[in-house]
């Protein structure tokens, strides 16, 4: 399952590398799309003989995006699979609770890495209303409906975006001129968040 998301998503940011990197070049400096298309390429080229667990290739999956990406969110990025990798070695099958753990694990990781806080126009607020969707998810329903929530959500959180003024990235020297415009970290995980729940069941 994680490798027919990590392919989809590579494909889907592959398609919306123009868009990713529009929406940048309005309040940053226009390489978003590239350097996540660029990123996640690299990682599907990785993904023929991946490693045989979980916790293994998220950590190949972050070591890579860390390598390649750069910028602000590679590390960042980096950080998110990384983590994730550390919350797998807890987890056994891939189910909500799972999800749950990971993506809340993933999420830490990039709010302490770069200290950011919800509101602060990053992709913290795309992921975070993602994880929060997840926790409401009492264990009736199953994990592609759960994750279709938590998809829905980041694309939610990523439109929220639109009005905030900037505090971190290069999109926060723009002050108050960087509100009226979506955050195109906040964009691409609404996208790596609708390609897990497109892949998951
Ligand atoms: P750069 O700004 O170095 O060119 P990118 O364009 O690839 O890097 O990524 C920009 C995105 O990184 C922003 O849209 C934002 O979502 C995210 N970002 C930047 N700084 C932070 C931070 N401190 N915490 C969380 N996300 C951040
Ligand atoms: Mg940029
Ligand atoms: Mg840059």
């Amino acid at each position: 399952m994680l490798c027919v998301w990590l392919r989809r998503a590579a494909q889907v940011i592959d398609d919306r590398q123009d868009s990713l990197s529009v929406l940048d070049a309005v309040i940053g400096d226009g390489d978003h799309g590239a350097n996540m298309a660029r990123g996640f390429r690299a990682v599907a080229g990785k993904l023929d003989e991946p490693p045989p667990d979980v916790a293994a290739l998220l950590k190949l999956v972050g070591m890579t995006l860390i390598s390649t990406v750069g910028g602000a969110s590679g590390p960042l990025y980096g950080t998110f699979f990384l983590d994730m990798g550390k919350a797998a070695r807890d987890v056994s099958a891939l189910d909500v609770p799972a999800w749950r753990t990971l993506l809340a694990a993933g999420v830490a990781g990039v709010a302490a890495r770069g200290k950011a806080v919800a509101g602060d126009k990053t992709m913290l607020d795309a992921l975070i209303p993602a994880v929060a969707a997840l926790s409401g998810t009492q264990s009736g329903p199953d994990t592609p409906q759960a994750l279709a929530r938590a998809a829905e959500a980041a694309r939610q959180g990523a439109e929220a975006t639109i009005p905030m003024i900037a505090r971190k990235g290069r999109a926060s020297y723009l002050g108050e001129r960087s509100a009226g415009h979506e955050d195109p970290g906040a964009a691409s995980s609404a996208l790596l968040l609708t390609a897990l729940a497109d892949t998951a069941g």
